[in-house]
Parts: structure tokens; C-alpha cells; sequence
């Protein structure tokens, strides 16, 4: 029961960030995995 809900869409085959589990916006081209957030959270 500790599965992680990033395992549990990964298997919905949607993109989810794998940082926070939030299912991202599909965007064409895209190679980035995270959402937004986390995305400027890495970026500085
Ligand atoms: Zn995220």
C-alpha cells in the first residue's frame, strides 16, 4: 500500500511529472517530464 502515485499513472501511460504526480499538460515537442511548477522550482 505504499506504492507511490506516480507508479500508479505511470501504468495510465499519461504524462504525469514525476516530481509531484500531477498529470501534465501535453504539449507537441515536448521532451520535459515535469509540470510547470516543478519545472521553475529546478530552473534558476
Ligand atoms: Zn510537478
Amino acid at each position: 500500500m505504499m506504492k507511490s502515485p506516480v507508479e500508479f499513472f505511470k501504468t495510465l501511460q499519461k504524462k504525469v511529472c514525476p516530481e509531484c504526480g500531477q498529470q501534465v499538460s501535453e504539449q507537441a515537442e515536448s521532451y520535459l517530464m515535469e509540470c510547470d511548477r516543478c519545472l521553475s522550482k529546478k530552473s534558476e
